[in-house]
């Protein structure tokens, strides 16, 4: 497989994450970003019936919902058609079996490191300590799968049930027997691979006419947001909130830049640059899953990560690798710990550190995710789960920013993965340009 190929495979349409008319897609979202806020605050300032009823509650959640849903309606085509391209153009099922073992491994590491430096932390700042215990607020505990579970539905007894429900784990396994199928078929082969390759490019051009409308479903979503929390539910929980943001920052602008250097000897400042747009998109969504279709074309566009190894690390990063919510959850155990005066044992600290990298294997990169394997964590250790209230009011920001680290991560590994199998196109790497066109060139 030639890595100069990356990512513009029988596709001549340059179109990207970034196409706009004028002002760039990525500086449009911004402004819609920014706007949002500030339309928030001061409807909340207004704080009038009708601003409920018709603003936030009618015109912003439709045009939010309907962005967001505009994302999730590419996912599973997009993951399912781009898989089996990718693994057709593969061509030998034993390159399959290294690029899957290095990504879980590398999956698992970053999750690693995230909750261990989150623990620290938490134990180094206490951010728990002297905070008063909150009873007003409850919470119950919904079940996250199991991990037995999750292995069994590994294939699945009916492909169809599992993309309607957007089962991402089952979708890759037959998206991947599909693909290899494929390449043992001989001309019907061929054939069926002509058309997965063809039906590719047009829902990559989907992916482009949705995120054209990202600036006003980023708004809304925004405006929405910033208009129903109130500021009194951070002042209790600035450390906690600070601690978060603190460590999230650090997986991203220290972990994956090592990471980056010494497994692909890559200049990480270019890869975090490229990152801006879908950072911007996992922000609005608080959802990697709706991400998927952004993360996938800066993988292949921006980065040069090439679609045969991106379109297999990409989903299965959505839903195996958490990083920015392994933090949450280790700086929260430390905190709910400290809060009711629990002194954990250095074996609680090692099976903390070890059910937040299995927690996360099952779970889909959606909304509030992280809350729920959370219980699960706290479980394990005998901490009190209602303990949870307390951080509930804030975590929506906390998933917003989380969101951006958990898909920086799958990235990252995406990247390493792609250089270590020699596809990832350097020339589209190094380019500060690459995978930026006007829009109206298409
Ligand atoms: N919202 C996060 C994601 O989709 C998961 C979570 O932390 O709740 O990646």
């Amino acid at each position: 497989m030639n890595s100069a190929s990356s990512g513009r495979d029988g596709n001549n349409d340059p179109d990207t994450s970034t196409g706009g008319r004028g002002l760039g897609l990525n500086s449009r979202i911004l402004i819609g970003l920014g706007a949002g806020v500030l339309v928030g605050l001061i409807l909340r300032a207004i704080a009038a019936d009708w601003v409920d009823v018709w603003l936030v509650e009618g015109g912003f959640q439709i045009a939010g919902q309907l962005f967001i849903n505009g994302l999730q309606m590419l996912v599973v085509p997009l993951v399912l058609v781009s898989l089996i391209t990718g693994v057709s153009a593969l061509g030998d099922p034993s390159r399959l079996g290294r690029l899957g073992g290095k990504s879980i491994l590398l999956y698992l590491l970053t999750t690693g490191i995230a909750v261990s430096l989150a623990l620290f932390a938490g134990l180094v700042v206490r951010p728990g300590e002297g905070v008063e215990l909150n009873t007003d607020t409850t919470f119950t505990a919904e079940e996250a799968p199991s991990l037995t579970e999750v292995i069994i539905q590994l294939v699945p007894k009916n492909p169809i049930s599992a993309m309607a429900e957007g089962n991402m784990l089952p979708i890759i396994v037959f998206a991947l027997l599909i693909g290899i199928a494929i390449t043992m078929a001989g001309s019907a082969g061929e054939r069926t691979r002509r058309f997965f390759d063809d039906f590719n490019v047009v829902i990559m051009k989907l992916v482009t006419i949705v995120m054209h409308f990202a600036p006003y479903g980023v708004f809304a979503l925004i405006a929405r947001m910033s208009y129903s929390l109130g500021g009194e539910v951070f002042a209790n929980l600035a450390v906690y909130i600070a601690l978060v943001l603190a460590m999230l920052l650090v997986q991203m602008l220290v972990t994956y830049p090592l990471l980056l250097l010494l497994f692909a000897r890559l200049q990480p400042l270019q890869f975090l640059s490229k990152m801006r747009s879908a950072w911007l998109f996992a922000f609005s969504t608080a959802s990697s899953n709706a991400t998927i279709p952004v993360t996938m074309t800066t993988l292949e566009k921006r980065i040069g990560v090439h679609n045969s190894v991106a379109s297999f690390t990409v989903p299965l990063g959505a839903t195996i690798n958490m990083d920015g919510t392994a933090i949450m959850q280790g700086i929260a155990t430390a905190f709910i710990a400290q809060a009711y005066g629990v002194d954990l044992t250095l074996g609680q600290y090692l099976t903390v550190i070890l059910m937040v990298i299995m927690a996360s294997i099952g779970a889909a990169g959606v909304p509030g995710v992280g809350i729920i394997l959370l219980a699960t964590v706290l479980k394990q250790v005998g901490l009190p789960v209602e303990g949870i209230a307390m951080i509930l009011g804030v975590d929506r920001i906390l998933d917003m920013a989380r969101t951006a680290v958990n898909i920086t991560g799958d990235a990252m590994v995406s990247t390493v993965v792609a250089k270590s199998e020699n596809e990832l196109d350097i020339d589209i790497y190094n380019d500060p340009d690459a995978g930026i066109e006007q829009a109206h060139t298409q």
